[in-house]
């Protein structure tokens, strides 16, 4: 498969796995691979790769508690946008990701 890092959506397509691998580990309860999910998010930002909605992907929802790699559902008061996202979630994870507040745990 031919990668080409200019490609429009190849941001999208980066995140995306980044949510199929989180994903992975929450059905796994598997760790060591959440935390390396997040060592390869934090080396991708600190390369350049921005963020996007997407990433919200990574974490626990504050608001609606999906999990890791889950869509959120709907809560009263807190309207879902196309991206199936809370838009607290989003920002967390972008906190989250550049360390500005510690990791919430994916696994209760
Ligand atoms: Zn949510």
């Amino acid at each position: 498969m031919r990668i080409d890092v200019n490609e429009p959506n190849s941001v999208e397509q980066f995140w995306d796995g980044m949510r199929e691998a989180a994903a992975a580990a929450t059905r796994h309860q598997d760790d060591d691979l959440y935390e390396a999910i997040v060592k390869i998010g934090r080396s991708a930002l600190a390369q350049g790769v921005e963020l996007v909605p997407s990433s919200g992907f990574f974490l626990l929802c504050p608001v609606c508690s999906a999990l890791s790699g889950q869509r959120c559902i709907n809560v009263p008061g807190h309207p879902l946008d196309d991206s199936r996202l809370h838009a607290e979630r989003v920002e967390l994870a972008g906190k989250a990701i550049r360390g500005e507040v510690p990791l919430p745990r994916p696994l209760r």
